[in-house]
């Protein structure tokens, strides 16, 4: 099983149509409207995951010169981050244009919520700001159900109730987890989407490695995961892995951008999934395969077997750290990171050992000589 997380790109909305799922959010423009002569009539169309186009029908006494519309993406942000999208058109009183988001360059994950509004000109000199809209892109290729649970909302559409229960439970099962053993309360709340297969789990996505088993979309709250009723274990595993991902990205979320070095953030992810890789563990004691904590930090790689033995040892890392050292030193190094330290200078701080430290301590730990 291999499960990653992506850092940027990186719902029901039970199937609503996609055409359909837009709705005012204020009137933020009544003094103008009473004095403009221009109409907007915007709608959209949604083609899930490749594109949503934006359409607008513009009406005038006068040539209408400038059309634009604005957009912000829901997203753990610092300050609202105002998009704009220039649709081409031809100067005319009466203008029918649209701008279409292809997601081939800027993704958008399933189910993020888009606020948008129009704004136009004329050559008379009249300026028109629309509605406020807001429009969910949901996956509206399958019949979803969903369940409410604390911060979770798990979205699923192949399975029964009792196998959403299931992945519900172990959901519950990887939070108190988290909060009892490493010390962090989630904040804010989370989509989580089990697509009923992995290819379905790709196919939602435009740029998905295909060895993915599931993904946590950082700073969007939304994870997704391929799990079919026939794979109920790999689910049970899956679910809190990716909460840890999502519950730590919240908790670090910082104005450097600084994230975890990739060993504690899979540690930890590992630690609370309760899957045991000790079989990976001896296999790269034992064939002399170890990889050093420093190249850990780094993105681990595709080569499975490579893969299967980096998440190992992050997770042997992690319960060191934990069981040698405690939750609350664990902590402190969430803020080092938080605070944009470098990987040394965290360890250092914390613990009073950098990455080549840690290496050797962890190692002397489950019994391997520190010699390379
Ligand atoms: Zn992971």
């Amino acid at each position: 099983m291999k499960i990653h997380t992506a850092g940027v790109a990186v719902c029901i909305i039970i199937a609503l149509l996609a055409i359909a799922a837009f709705i005012p959010l204020r009137y933020s423009s009544q003094t103008a409207a009473a004095t403009s002569t221009i109409t907007l009539t915007p709608s959209i169309q949604s083609a899930f995951p490749n594109s949503i186009t934006f359409k607008i029908q513009a009406d005038s006494g006068a040539v209408i010169n400038q059309l634009r519309l604005h957009y912000v993406v829901e997203k753990q942000n610092y300050a609202e981050v105002v998009s704009e999208g220039w649709p081409v058109f031809t100067p005319a009183a009466s203008v029918n244009t649209q701008w279409v988001w292809d997601m081939r360059k800027s993704p958008l994950p399933v189910g993020t919520t888009v606020e948008y509004w129009w704004t136009a000109r004329d050559d008379a000199g009249h300026t028109e700001e629309s509605d406020r809209y807001s429009f969910a892109f949901d996956d509206t290729l399958h019949n979803w159900k969903s369940m409410v649970e604390g911060p979770i909302t798990l979205f699923w559409y192949d399975g029964d109730n009792e196998f959403a229960d299931s992945l519900m439970a172990a959901a519950r099962q990887g939070l108190e987890t988290i909060e009892n053993d490493i010390g962090i309360v989630p904040e804010g709340t989370v989509r989580i989407y089990i697509y009923g297969s992995q290819s379905d789990l790709l196919s939602s996505q435009l740029f998905a490695p295909d060895w993915q088993g599931g993904v946590t979309f950082q700073g969007y709250d939304v994870i997704a995961i391929g799990v079919s009723p026939g794979q109920l274990a790999f689910g049970l595993s899956a679910t809190p892995h990716e909460l840890t991902h999502w519950v730590m990205g919240h908790h670090i979320f910082n104005p450097y951008g600084a994230g975890l070095p990739v060993w504690l953030d899979e540690g930890l992810a590992t630690y609370v999934q309760e899957e045991q890789y000790d079989n990976w563990l001896n296999y790269a004691i034992t064939k002399n395969k170890l990889i050093s904590v420093r190249t850990l930090s780094s993105p681990f790689s595709a080569i499975a077997e490579q893969a299967y033995i980096s998440y190992a040892e992050s997770q042997s890392i992690v319960t060191f750290l934990l069981s040698e050292y405690g939750k609350d030193k664990m902590a402190e190094l969430f803020d080092a990171f938080s605070d944009g330290a470098t990987d040394d200078a965290a360890l250092m701080q914390v613990y009073g050992f950098d990455q080549d430290g840690l290496d050797r301590l962890w190692r002397q730990s489950i019994g391997v000589s520190t010699s390379p």
